[in-house]
C-alpha cells in the first residue's frame, strides 16, 4: 500500500537553483493520498479537545480546512501581509533571504482557546515560530503543531520543541 511520502514529488532547483521543493500538490490531488493526509494529521489528536485549527499560508489552508471540517470546529487563517481586512496583530519573521511579516485577526481567537497549528511543511521552523507568537499574543493555548513533512536537519522540530511545542509530522 502507499503512503504519504508515495504522493508527493520533489522538483529540484526550485524556486532557486539547489533547492530540492517538495510538492504536495501531488498529494492534494490524489483522493486517496489526501483522505490518508488528513486522517493521520488527524490521528494523535483523538479525544482531544482542539477549539479551532490554525492555518499557516497557503498550503497550511488546505489540510487546516479539511480538518477543522473533519471535527466540526472553526478555522482561523494565518496569512501574510496586507491579505486580512479587519484589525490585526503583525509578526516579522526571517526568511532565508531577507524577511516576511504574518498577520491574524485580533478577534479569530479567544484566550484560553486550544488550537492546532498546521502547515504542509517544517523547515527552519522560522514561519510556525511566527505563527506560534501571534497565537501566544492572543491568549491562545496550542495543543499542537502538525505538518505533512519535517525536514529534521533543518532544525524546526528542535525550535518549535524548545518553545515548548509539540510536534507531529507524517514523513520526513
Ligand atoms: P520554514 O519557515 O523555514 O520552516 O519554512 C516552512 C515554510 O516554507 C512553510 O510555510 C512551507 O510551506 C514553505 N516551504 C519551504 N520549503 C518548502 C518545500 O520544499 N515545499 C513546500 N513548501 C516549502
Amino acid at each position: 500500500m502507499k503512503s504519504v511520502a508515495d504522493y508527493i514529488r520533489t522538483i529540484p532547483d526550485f524556486p532557486h537553483e539547489g533547492i530540492m521543493f517538495r510538492d504536495v500538490t501531488t498529494l492534494f490531488a490524489d483522493p486517496r493520498g489526501f483522505r490518508m493526509a488528513i486522517d493521520q494529521m488527524l490521528h494523535p489528536y483523538a479525544g482531544m479537545r482542539i477549539d479551532k485549527v490554525v492555518g499557516l499560508e497557503a498550503r497550511g489552508f488546505i489540510m487546516g480546512g479539511a480538518i477543522a471540517h473533519q471535527l466540526s470546529i472553526g478555522f482561523v487563517p494565518i496569512r501574510k501581509k496586507g491579505k486580512l481586512p479587519g484589525k490585526t496583530l503583525s509578526q516579522d519573521y526571517k526568511l532565508e533571504y531577507g524577511e516576511a511579516t504574518m498577520e491574524i485577526h485580533t478577534d479569530a481567537i479567544q484566550p484560553g482557546e486550544k488550537v492546532l497549528v498546521v502547515d504542509d511543511l517544517l523547515a527552519t521552523g522560522g514561519t510556525a515560530e511566527a505563527g506560534i507568537k501571534l497565537l501566544e499574543k492572543l491568549g491562545a493555548e496550542i495543543v499542537s503543531t502538525s505538518f505533512i513533512i519535517d525536514l529534521p536537519e533543518l532544525g524546526g522540530r528542535k525550535r518549535l520543541e524548545a518553545m515548548g511545542m509539540d510536534v507531529q509530522a507524517l514523513c520526513a
